[in-house]
């Protein structure tokens, strides 16, 4: 597929102070990211919290400020001048749609006027506002009528994600990002916002991002797969190759946790070990190998580049090593 949103080494170090002197450092939380989506693709991200899924989202729409990067949706640039693509334009055709929270909808305003508000603040006319807010909530399965006026509180989980979606479709974007969308949805009430998500994909032709703890259900959805760990891209591929086969010692110990209906095709690797390391100022060499059970002295000298294996990227000299690739050849022979 034609890419539609592709980012190049995408990067976020948020200054902190730590320790008693209270040293100033920076938490490394998005460090050299580059991946592509195809339009109708859905990509989803994986990685335990704080890898820096929810950041790179947030420097995707410049919620966040970058520190350096190339956003580039549908051939043209974020601040590229005269051919780029204007902050006002990326966020019409990049919405978003969190985990349903107390915050996510204004409890003082009702519901058809929630998802008018992003029509009004893009200069739509009151009359059309009206009618197209009115033909999304019926889209997703609240009919106008019956919720337009309730607010919020009046709603269960479901139906607020519902009206969080409804109003990410109002400007008709084409990439929408569903960080945590359905995490907090009981399980049969998930399944129904993950059709209509589905429905919704296929009618509007829509790219998602789907970001989910959950990897079972990043599974279920996703075209290809983005691992990340501590603010980098350990694996990213198809669905299916990184579930099935993965290559990277974290995705093996990730998805290793993940019971597998196929007992053949199960992942067998030693369980995790520990929390991630902390991203301050983090050391030279691969961040994994302090919980890593392949890690050998290369890993501690050189970071790890991204090396196509097959369809797959993976981030790691012992992958890329077996794989014939041998970025570690010159560090191995000195
Ligand atoms: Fe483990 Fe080394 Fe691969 Fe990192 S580069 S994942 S430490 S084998
Ligand atoms: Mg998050």
């Amino acid at each position: 597929a034609q890419p539609l949103l592709i980012v190049r080494d995408l990067k976020k170090h948020f200054p902190v102070r730590s320790g008693l002197m209270g040293k100033a450092e920076k938490v490394h939380a998005v460090d050299g990211v580059s991946f592509r989506i195809g339009k109708g693709e859905t990509l989803g991200i994986v990685g335990e919290s704080g890898c820096g899924k929810s950041t790179t989202t947030r420097l995707l729409l410049d919620l966040t400020r970058r520190d350096a990067g190339e956003i580039i949706f549908d051939g043209r640039g974020l601040g590229g001048g005269r051919d780029g693509i204007s902050l006002k334009e990326l966020r019409r055709g990049m919405q978003m749609v969190f985990q349903d929270s107390s915050t996510s909808l204004n409890p003082r305003a009702r519901i058809l006027d929630i998802v008018m508000f992003p029509l009004r603040a893009a200069g739509v006319d009151r009359t059309k506002a009206r009618d197209r807010a009115s033909m999304l909530l019926d889209r997703v399965g609240l009919h106008p009528q019956a919720f337009g006026h309730r607010f919020a509180h009046e709603l269960s989980g479901g139906q607020r994600q519902r009206v969080n979606i409804a109003r990410a479709l109002a400007t008709a974007p084409r990439l929408v990002i569903l960080d945590e969308a359905v995490s907090a949805l009981d399980k049969s009430v998930e399944a129904d916002v993950l059709n209509l998500l589905a429905d919704l994909k296929a009618e509007e032709g829509l790219t998602y991002l789907f970001i989910s703890h959950d990897l079972g259900v990043v599974r279920e959805v996703s075209d290809r797969v983005m691992v990340m760990y501590l603010g980098q891209i350990a694996e990213i591929g198809p669905a299916e190759t990184i579930y099935d086969r993965p290559g990277h010692p974290y995705t093996r110990a990730l998805l290793a946790a993940v019971p597998s209906l196929d007992p053949a095709k199960q992942i067998a690797e030693p369980p995790l070990k520990g929390d991630p390391p902390n991203p301050i100022n983090p050391e030279p060499g691969c961040r994994f190998r302090a919980r890593c059970p392949y890690a050998e002295g290369v890993c501690k000298a050189i970071d790890p580049a991204p090396v196509p294996v097959g369809e797959v990227e993976i981030s790691c000299h012992m992958c890329n090593r077996a794989s014939g690739h041998s970025q570690a050849a010159d560090w191995l022979d000195a």
